[in-house]
């Protein structure tokens, strides 16, 4: 058995007895582990108030490869991410991103996929309202890619031919089957079973198109992942659209009384 450092991001947590919880933490030095924290909910705990969904810090775990549960003995933490509970979209695009990574990561050292969650989950924190659902694409996009199911898009899938971007929101052909885009010569003429991506989807996601976009992106995963795989997080992401309020919608603080 060794006592391992490395950074964990909490992707689930479950309570296990009246002061302990099971975690289920993506690392970046031993994939996606599943780790016991001992007296957890005691009031003096030494884990405090840091293992909490979507939180980030430096995890000591007793690890052994042929257990299936590993002992967490201590998690300092670097970044607690509670704001991304406190706007839907944000959350639903970050417990997306923690499901992808709970569902696919193997037990192994995966530094790419965990860089790209952490990444991932940093720009939903920071982005401003009206680029939560790109954030959210993108990020999900680029763990795909980190997973190893990068979809192609800069050349037909199929044969190669190179597919420059359409100027002015024109379309792609996308095969969700085969995971990239079809150049004219190999996607079905319209309304063919290949579906449209909006041009440069994956670098610029323009508004309008961000729920066909979602869905393309959940239709993806599913092929990959198998249709009937249990994904929550994931359905509630593509089908609930949500609006952020407008700037005007939000009520002026209140002007401050003089003191
Ligand atoms: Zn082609």
């Amino acid at each position: 058995m060794a006592l391992v450092t490395t950074p964990a991001v909490v992707l689930r947590t479950y309570p296990y007895s009246e002061t302990s919880k099971i975690v289920r933490l993506a690392t970046r030095d031993l994939g996606v582990q599943s780790a016991i924290a001992k007296g957890v909910l005691r009031p003096k705990s030494r884990f405090a108030a840091g293992l909490e969904l979507l939180s980030e810090g430096m995890a000591q775990l007793y690890h052994r490869e042929t257990r299936e549960l590993q002992t967490l003995a201590a998690f300092d933490l670097l970044v607690l991410r509670r704001e991304l509970a406190q706007d839907v979209g944000r959350f639903a695009g970050a417990t997306a991103q923690a499901e992808l990574m709970l569902k696919m990561a193997p037990e192994a050292p995966l530094p790419g996929a965990y860089d790209a969650l952490t990444t991932g989950l940093d720009a939903l924190r920071a982005a401003v309202p009206d680029a939560v659902d790109a954030a959210a694409l993108r990020g999900l996009w680029l763990l795909l890619g980190a997973l190893g199911f990068a979809p192609a898009l800069g050349s037909c899938v199929r044969d190669g031919t190179p597919v420059p971007p359409v100027p002015g929101g024109g379309q792609v052909a996308f095969s969700t089957a085969e995971g990239g885009v079809l150049c004219a010569r190999c996607a079905p003429p319209p309304p063919g079973p290949a579906t449209r991506l909006p041009a440069q989807a994956h670098r610029v996601l323009a508004p309008p198109h961000a729920a066909a976009h979602r869905r393309l992106l959940a239709r993806f995963v599913r092929h990959h992942f198998g249709e009937t795989s249990n994904l929550p997080a994931l359905d509630f992401w593509e089908r609930h659209a949500w609006s952020s309020p407008l700037p005007s919608a939000i009520p002026a603080p209140a002007p401050s009384a003089a003191s």
